[in-house]
């Protein structure tokens, strides 16, 4: 798509009217679709006449708001990259953000105006604080409104051109700036469209953050590219999050693990009508199939599935339609257009693995990144010389086609030329009544052999649960080198919001 990502998302608004684009859940207020093309070409203008120039980088610091699409595109329609930040980062950590992306301009709300000050004062050369909001004495988006400033003239080039510069979520390493041009954004949200359609009439509830790529593209750019209503939260709490389900009749859920696992498990699911959800889509991290299943009964919705992706992947590639009515249990979906995939041997690269084959996911597509930000060794590391994007990730693809994620290839233990992954003794430990929570790694024996060892936080009413036990249940459902050798009781694992597991945090305690 050979537009710049503000057109490909906004460039249909106008003409959708009154419909409402932007419903705040938690007060009720709503932007239409004309108010959400008109304020964002006011602040684009605005941002120009203060001296933004194609280019320069704008941090948008901020947890979900109906300001948020409106900051980010504006600041794009007047040439800025833009580089979305954790709303709960420390001084500290935005501070690295400013100076790693050289941002020029900090986009935030009043109640972290002093987190983004100091970080600006650690940082330098930030021009100008803005909030979206209101905060006295102090300068807002909202100034531009209504302004008589020309809008921008700058000429995006949308295959080159960096639109967003969010940051991946940390947790191999140390996050890294990904650069997506506008051709890369608005080519995945085509892509997508014609599996996850979200048009007029749809109602989606953005609780997932929008500074994270997911977040951004499905919760964001999908639905309001195609006219849909966006009812949005600031952050997760299971009660309000339900409540404005049944409130708002939201038909579709985009969520993360934790999210179906409190609405396939939780009692307060029970107290709200749910009826108007037609579909779930879960991403992000590892869904076990059992979960998703009693998630889909218990809400009663045809279709629970998941998507794949990355940050430096735009950042989806595979999606379970909900239409497909044959799709396997766990597949993450199946490949989108335009878009080429192989499966290759973890052992020998070289080597394509035909179906049922498990190895490392290659992608390569319009979707890739331009790039790390300052870490050419990174990238390189990361695409090949023919463009494939190596995900890292392990996999293997079904005769229908449909994916399956196996784990991430760093995570893979391997105990005497046999790889493990933990992911699937995680789930399995899971299946123990009194297991609650359960993350494995691999640690070296006195043999020097890297083995699983698992950290179990116990159930309600567990107590009396021992190792052996974990161990000897372990044992009986999987084949012997895939036994776990240690087990440790920890009160909580270690997790993202999103789910994933921050393995590198237990090997450090081990
Ligand atoms: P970093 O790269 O900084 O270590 P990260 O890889 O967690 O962090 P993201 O780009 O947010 O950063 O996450 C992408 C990863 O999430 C994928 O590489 C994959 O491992 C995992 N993932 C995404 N969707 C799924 C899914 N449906 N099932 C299993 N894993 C998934
Ligand atoms: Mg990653």
């Amino acid at each position: 798509v050979e537009e710049p990502i503000h057109d490909a998302v906004l460039g249909r608004a106008a003409g959708r009217g009154d419909t409402p684009a932007l419903v705040d859940g938690t007060n009720g207020t709503t932007l239409t679709y004309a108010q959400v093309d008109a304020f964002h070409r006011e602040v684009a203008a605005g941002l120009a006449e203060a001296g933004l120039v194609k280019g320069d980088v704008l941090a948008l610091h901020s947890p979900n708001t109906i300001a948020f699409p409106i900051a980010f595109h504006a600041a794009t329609r007047a040439g800025a990259t833009v580089t979305t930040v954790h709303p709960l980062a420390t001084a500290e950590e935005f501070a690295k953000q400013l100076t790693d992306s050289s941002a020029r301009w900090i986009v935030t709300v009043s109640p972290l105006l002093e987190t983004a000050r100091a970080a600006a004062a650690t940082a330098g050369g930030v021009q100008e604080i803005y909030v979206c909001d209101r905060a006295p004495g102090h300068r807002s988006l909202m100034d531009f409104l209504g302004t008589t400033a020309p809008e921008p003239r700058v000429r995006i080039d949308p295959a080159e051109d960096v639109a967003a510069l969010p940051y991946s979520s940390g947790t191999t390493g140390t996050p890294k700036g990904v650069m997506l041009t506008h051709r890369s954004m608005a080519t995945n949200l085509a892509q997508l469209e014609p599996a996850v359609p979200a048009g007029e009439g749809e109602r989606i509830l953005a609780v997932l953050p929008f500074f994270h790529i997911y977040g951004l593209t499905a919760l964001m750019n999908a639905p309001l590219r195609q006219g849909a209503t966006v009812v949005v939260l600031p952050r997760f709490e299971l009660d309000v999050f339900l409540a404005a389900i049944e409130r708002h009749r939201i038909t579709a859920l985009y969520v993360a693990p934790p999210i179906v696992l409190a609405l396939a498990k939780h009692p307060a699911v029970d107290g709200y009508d749910l009826s108007s959800v037609r579909y779930v889509i879960s991403a992000a991290a590892p869904l076990d199939a059992g979960l998703a299943e009693a998630c889909r009964a218990r809400l009663g919705v045809p279709s629970v599935g998941q998507a794949y992706g990355m940050t430096e992947l735009s950042p989806g590639t595979h999606v379970v339609p909900p239409s497909a009515a044959d799709a396997p249990p766990g597949t993450v979906g199946r490949l989108i257009a335009g878009t080429e995939m192989r499966i290759v041997s973890l052992d020998d690269p070289g080597e394509d693995l035909g179906a049922g084959g498990t190895g490392e996911i290659l992608i390569r597509g319009p979707q890739v990144m331009k790039g790390y930000l300052g870490r050419p060794e990174a990238t390189d590391a990361m695409i090949d010389a023919d463009g494939w994007l190596h995900t890292g990730d392990v996999g293997r693809v079904d005769e229908d086609g449909w994916l399956f994620v196996v784990d991430r290839v760093k995570e893979l233990i391997k105990y005497k030329g046999y790889q493990v992954a933990p992911s699937e003794l995680e789930a399995l430990l899971l299946t123990h009544p009194g297991i609650a929570d359960a993350a494995v790694i691999g640690v070296y024996d006195d043999d020097a052999n890297e083995v699983p060892a698992a950290y179990v936080v116990r159930g309600a009413g567990a107590g009396e649960l021992t190792g052996a036990e974990v161990t000897a249940y372990v044992a009986e459902r999987v084949a012997p080198y895939k036994r776990v050798r240690r087990v440790t009781f920890v009160d909580a694992v270690p997790r993202a919001a999103s789910g994933k597991i921050l393995r590198r945090e237990l090997r450090e305690r081990a």
